[in-house]
């Protein structure tokens, strides 16, 4: 049975990756571990920022808590692009509104969608369209391995989530965005909907899928670095 480390101390996401991989595999998290450890959000892109924080876990893992019995590390990197902002706040998504006052950190969720919708007041509905993107990074942990090495033995996996913001919030499931993102093929939001649906349907949800299905077909023991 697959055994991850779920690298992020957002609890939404570590229900949502729970929820999708079910009773298969075993996922630990920060609060199972006692662990803390602040990775600097530096990449360009998802991918950068998903590998940046598996690859660092991994490296801390290996050498300050192997006896925490986990092989793989799961890093989430995550957010939401906005056509009518040029794809903005895309990485920036967990402190879009800190980028204005400068202060270091993530931002609330409300603070984030009162910008987002501020800066969307005149743009009408059928201009409204966004997605949500996910990339997941599996890095098997490996204790003496360096950065690089953990690196390069890094499988990721992505997922794309289409749909469109309405111009005020609806629901209280969910976390982020979600009260103001209806996704395709739907007519409400996914803090509506609820958490079958969106994890169904969501970026999480569709990379979740596609890396339950490597550890199912593939032969993860070969495919990256061998358990020290
Ligand atoms: P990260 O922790 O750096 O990956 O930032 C992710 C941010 O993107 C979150 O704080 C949310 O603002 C947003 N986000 C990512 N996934 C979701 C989702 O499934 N629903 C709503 N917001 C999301």
């Amino acid at each position: 049975m697959p055994n991850l480390f779920i690298a992020t101390g957002d609890t939404h996401k570590i229900q949502e990756i729970r929820a999708v991989l079910g009773p298969r595999f075993v996922c630990l998290c920060q609060n199972d571990a006692n662990a803390q450890l602040t990775v600097n959000e530096t990449g360009r892109t998802f991918g950068e920022n998903a590998l940046l924080k598996a690859v660092t876990w991994a490296a801390y893992l290996g050498i300050d808590l192997c006896d925490l019995g986990v092989e793989w590390v799961l890093a989430d990197d995550s957010g939401l692009e906005v056509d009518a902002l040029g794809g903005a706040p895309g990485v920036h998504s967990a402190r879009f509104a800190a980028l204005d006052s400068g202060l270091s950190g993530n931002s609330s969720d409300s603070e984030n969608s009162a910008k987002l919708l501020r800066l969307l007041a005149a743009v009408p509905a059928a201009k409204r369209t966004a997605r949500f993107r996910c990339v997941l990074a599996l890095t098997r942990i490996c204790p003496g391995a360096t950065l690089d090495e953990l690196a390069t033995n890094t499988r990721t996996f992505d997922g794309t989530c289409e749909g469109r913001l309405q111009f005020q919030p609806i629901g209280d499931q969910g976390f982020g965005y979600d009260p103001l993102f209806v996704p395709t093929g739907h007519e409400t939001s996914f803090a509506t909907l609820g958490e079958i649906v969106k994890n169904d349907v969501s970026h999480r949800g569709s990379a979740l899928k596609k890396l339950s299905a490597w550890f199912a077909l593939a032969t993860p023991a070969s495919a990256l670095l061998p358990p020290a």
